[in-house]
């Protein structure tokens, strides 16, 4: 704090103006100097709150006082060197400085000067005074300026900017007449929040201690910009960390869970998406796939196996009743005919007590295989209704085609020639057939339920069965009936089921 002032100091007192000023005995001269040197505005600008001008004869020749912080004027009375002879030390030529052993005369060419601390009535001040000379240093010594800034709270906040630390001035207690004085060569022997020193006056006596806080206890004011900028900072830094962690997990996580619950509520299982930003929710979306594959497998061997015999691996009686209800309905509606076959496997029971119920088995899918070979077209349908009895649809099949088919299913077991040790009918296995066939008429209009179609169907075919097995079996017996008729058929004989 004191450098700046000796430096400007120095320059305002070996200066040919201020030379001049002092030889000069124009009042008016000096007047003019005195006016336009050091204006109030100087003492702003050089941050000074006194400036004195002394003769040779240490007498003041011009002081000012200007608290440049306050703008108000200031009567020093420092300069009365009878009041306050310790005050004399201000010359530079006395040598008494502040500090009193390492006083640096830091200017460049020697030009005596003198700085330290001085009390004033306003409080305690640094000062820097300096022998007044022309600028090339030529000429006689004649008298000296001096320079004070007042040590008040802007130099201490001033200070504490400079030092980074917190500055205190503070009266001196009774107890701190062993503080070690601001500039002795003092070896830190511990760290310490605090230290004090003593500050002396230019008379060498005590004048006040000066308390610095090295560790930053004061918080930052919470309104200060940077608080502000700091906030913001962590502000984006929590925003950015939620967007990420909302884009990385809770989003996906999210996705995957409604994915999941409209797969539970539709029942319809679907492969969930693999797009996941982090592996660990792919595995999981593969994961839950091959389950739902498996799942879905599961499902369709169960409708199968709903639907399919087991013994002999073709549809069962439940799947042959959905579809004769659906060609019933076809009938009715469309006049779309069909026919409905039933085959009874001849002598089983003594094939089953010859051979053996798994013979009995074997034989029971090789039938069932024979019989199937002879449906091609889809729409057409041979199940097993039960035990040794195989049922078959065929749509919208004409006279001769079905007799036809008819024969060959015959002719079919005997090339299949399963032998048949105890059969009374022949040598292998043979079947006996009941046919019954319903035919369209244009136009008419169907009253009863359509079940009743395939009731009275079942039944016509079920005694033409057993009009084939009183014949001698391996043969088989064919009936016709007209929509019209099963109507008339379930009027007289409703009760009749097959
Ligand atoms: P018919 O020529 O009059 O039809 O005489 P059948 O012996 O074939 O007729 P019946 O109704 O008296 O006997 C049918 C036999 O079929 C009785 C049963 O032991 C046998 N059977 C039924 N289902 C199965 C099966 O799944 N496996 C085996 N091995 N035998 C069965
Ligand atoms: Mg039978
Ligand atoms: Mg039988």
């Amino acid at each position: 704090m004191s450098k700046p002032l000796q430096t400007i100091n120095y320059d305002y007192a070996v200066w040919d103006r201020t030379y001049s000023y002092m030889k000069s005995n124009s009042a008016t001269a000096k007047r003019y100097y005195e006016k336009h040197e050091f204006p109030n505005d100087t003492f702003k600008s050089l941050k000074v709150d006194g400036v004195f001008i002394f003769n040779r004869k240490n007498q003041p020749v011009f002081t000012k006082g200007f608290n440049h912080r306050s703008d108000t004027p200031l009567s020093f009375d420092l300069m009365d060197f009878n009041k306050y002879p310790q005050n004399i030390a201000l010359s530079p030529q006395t040598k008494q400085t502040f500090p009193p052993k390492n006083s640096p005369i830091d200017n460049p060419d020697n030009v005596p000067s003198t700085d330290g601390i001085i009390a004033t009535r306003y409080g305690p001040a640094i000062y820097s005074s300096t022998s007044i000379l022309k600028s090339d240093r030529s000429g006689a010594q004649l008298g000296y300026l001096v320079f004070i800034r007042l040590i008040d709270k802007s130099f201490i906040s001033e200070l504490s900017q400079y030092t980074a630390a917190g500055v205190e001035i503070a009266d001196i207690e009774s107890t701190d007449t062993y503080l070690p004085t601001l500039g002795s060569n003092i070896k830190l022997a511990k760290l310490s929040p605090t230290s004090e020193r003593l500050i002396k006056n230019v008379d060498g006596k005590p004048l006040f201690k000066l308390v610095l806080y090295h560790t930053n206890t004061q918080a930052p004011p919470l309104l200060a910009p940077n608080v502000f900028i700091l906030l913001a900072e962590m502000s984006m830094l929590l925003i950015l960390a939620y967007s990420l962690y909302s884009y990385f997990l809770v989003t996906p996580v999210r996705k995957l869970a409604i994915d999941i619950q409209d797969m539970d509520r539709s029942r319809e299982i679907k492969k969930l998406r693999y797009h996941y930003p982090i592996t660990e929710l792919i595995k999981v979306a593969t994961h839950f796939n091959a389950l739902m594959g498996t799942i879905q497998e599961q499902t369709k061997q169960l409708n199968e196996q709903a639907y399919i015999d087991k013994l002999t691996n073709i549809p069962n009686r439940r799947s042959f009743e959905q579809r004769l209800e659906t060609y019933c309905q076809l009938l009715a509606r469309q006049q779309i005919g069909f026919t409905l076959i039933i085959a009874d496997v001849d002598h089983f029971k003594q094939y089953n007590d010859t051979l053996g119920h798994l013979a009995g088995d074997a034989a029971l899918i090789k039938v069932a295989q024979t019989l199937t070979q002879q449906f091609y077209r889809a729409e057409d349908m041979c199940a097993r209704f039960g035990g040794e009895e195989f049922i078959m649809l065929f749509r919208d099949i004409p006279d001769e085609p079905l007799q036809a088919k008819l024969d060959a299913m015959l002719l079919s077991f005997k090339d299949l020639a399963l032998p048949h040790p105890s059969s009374d009918t022949a040598p292998y296995v043979t079947i006996s057939l009941g046919a019954c066939k319903v035919d369209p008429i244009e136009d008419y209009q169907f009253k009863n339920n359509s079940n009743v179609i395939g009731r009275q169907v079942s039944l016509l075919a079920d005694k033409a069965l057993y009009q084939a097995k009183d014949a001698g079996r391996n043969q088989y017996r064919k009936v016709s009936i007209r929509l019209d008729r099963i109507e008339e058929c379930e009027s007289s004989n409703p009760s009749d089921q097959p």
